[in-house]
């Protein structure tokens, strides 16, 4: 059940975070103090921090990209697999000499990864400079939390309780980024596929109303979003347990009647629950990008089962196929995971012939990371060199698969939402497709934010190069 959190409780939220920003003035003798957060994982993430980085503005601070010099320094943690948290732990070991600096700087630590038990426990006894720790249900108490640490003195450590499925709106937000944005539209899953965590850590399916998804979607276009991610661990379940008649096709129709010139994506939409609807929906709404995120994970029928992904290979390749009769240049991305416990060389060999059937834009490869507490775990493992060198394969054929791709792409004139200095070449812009390519080109700012026509030149396995067409 969703625990939709009161109009009165985000109330005193306020009230505590204007409490935190009187008694950051007074110790930063009427100025501004410094704040740091660093994200590790998926968009959600990205998301909550937005709503981080929006209430530790509101309580006096400014928002700097590094430790050095911070007064307060947010780890926001990722529990999807193993590398993710050691990044994390090892940041946080990095803060420690920092706080050696300036003992007055305050450590906090959040997201999936801290809401495992196991984990929160570890924290609170071995690494006892963390200040504050709080788990994905607790996220909007970070005011509270933070101002009695303020207050007090004292670390305060609330885990949370994973599946604890909270709602809360009207939190207050700074986006990364104007153009390019995200909105949640549900949170949690109930899929428990055998390797993941996320159903662990992130509580139980439940869905925003759809006045407040609205509203803040129309909210992001007046501010000059163009590019706007609809989120979700399963989009395709939207308004499950909520409404009667209502589901994620009928919100993009909606979505789609605000005014303005947008572009719309969802992730993630699982396989099991496309719905014809949905594909129908991708064929017909105009404000829709022509691309969609569906998951694979594998190839091998024995495997899919054994994850308790809910379809066969067969299934998920007539669910391209259907995708491709409606928008027949739809760009495909999806998720792989090789060395899921038990996968063979002939269950591996079946996930690289998917490769090839259906020609994906792009792939998120992972190596399997066995998670505490998942089905998978107690399964027998795979040995580390085999799991390394079949997702070396994996890349590898991918790349060659995109690099043909993206030869097809020479000589045509593509649009691009132009999104700002090339990240490795300022004299270059870089603008992307709808269909999610980055394009790198020479030209003036001012034409940042809006749509451009680029001639492609010369392509490369990540990445295409053009020329700007003048627009007259
Ligand atoms: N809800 C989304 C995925 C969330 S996690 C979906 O169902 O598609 C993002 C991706 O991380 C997954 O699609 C999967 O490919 C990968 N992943 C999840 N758990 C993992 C694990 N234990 N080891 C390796 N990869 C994992
Ligand atoms: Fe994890 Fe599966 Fe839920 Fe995605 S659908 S979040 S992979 S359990």
């Amino acid at each position: 059940m969703a625990k939709r959190i009161t109009e009165a409780e985000i109330a005193r939220q306020y009230d505590f975070m204007d409490e935190a920003a009187a008694i950051n003035a007074d110790l930063a003798a009427g100025g501004r103090r410094r704040a740091f957060i660093r994200t590790f994982g998926c968009q959600q993430n990205e998301a909550d921090s937005e709503i981080l980085a929006g209430m530790v503005s509101r309580m006096g601070y400014d928002l700097c990209d590094g430790v050095a010099g911070a007064d307060l320094v947010l780890i926001n943690t990722c529990a999807v697999r193993e590398h993710a948290e050691s990044r994390a732990l090892s940041l946080t070991g990095r803060v420690k000499a920092e706080k050696k600096k300036n003992p007055d700087l305050i450590i906090g630590l959040c997201g999936c990864m801290v809401t495992q038990s196991h984990i929160s426990e570890d924290i609170k006894k071995k690494f006892t400079y963390v200040d504050i720790l709080f788990g994905t249900s607790e996220l909007w108490r970070f005011p509270e939390i933070l101002l009695e640490r303020l207050k007090t003195g004292e670390r305060v450590i609330e885990p949370g309780i994973g599946s604890r499925g909270i709602v809360a709106e009207g939190l207050p937000q700074i986006r990364a980024d104007k153009y390019r944005v995200w909105i949640n539209v549900m949170y949690g899953c109930n899929n428990f596929c055998s390797y993941c965590v996320v159903p662990y850590v992130r509580g139980r399916e439940r869905s925003r109303l759809r006045e407040d998804v609205l509203r803040e979607l129309e909210e992001a276009v007046k501010a000059g979003a163009r590019d706007i991610t609809l989120l979700g661990q399963n989009v395709n379940s939207y308004g499950r347990g909520l409404y009667d008649d209502y589901g994620f096709a009928d919100l993009l129709r909606d979505a789609a009647k605000i005014e303005g010139d947008f572009k719309l994506r969802f992730m993630t939409s699982h396989p099991k629950d496309l719905t014809p609807a949905l594909i129908a929906e991708l064929g017909s709404n105009p404000k829709l990008a022509r691309a969609l995120h569906l998951p694979l994970q594998s190839g091998s029928d024995r495997i899919l089962k054994r994850m308790n992904r809910g379809y066969t290979r067969d299934t998920y390749l007539s669910l391209v196929k259907a995708v491709r009769e409606v928008v027949p240049d739809i760009a495909l991305t999806t998720d792989i995971i090789v060395g899921f416990p038990g996968e063979t060389e002939e269950d591996f060999s079946e996930t690289l012939d998917i490769l090839r059937l259906a020609r994906f834009d792009n792939i998120y490869s992972f190596i399997y990371s066995k998670r505490r507490g998942t089905k998978a775990a107690d399964m027998p493992q795979i040995p580390y060199p085999v799991k390394s060198e079949r997702y070396t394969r994996l890349t590898d054929l991918q790349a060659e698969i995109e690099l043909e791709f993206n030869r097809g792409f020479e000589g045509k004139i593509l649009e691009v939402l132009v999104e700002g200095k090339s990240k490795t070449d300022d004299t270059r812009l870089t603008g992307r497709t709808d269909r999610g390519k980055a394009v790198h080109f020479e030209g003036p700012d001012c034409i940042i934010g809006s749509t451009a026509h680029v001639r492609i030149v010369r392509s490369e396995t990540y990445a295409l190069y053009g020329e700007l067409i003048p627009s007259d």
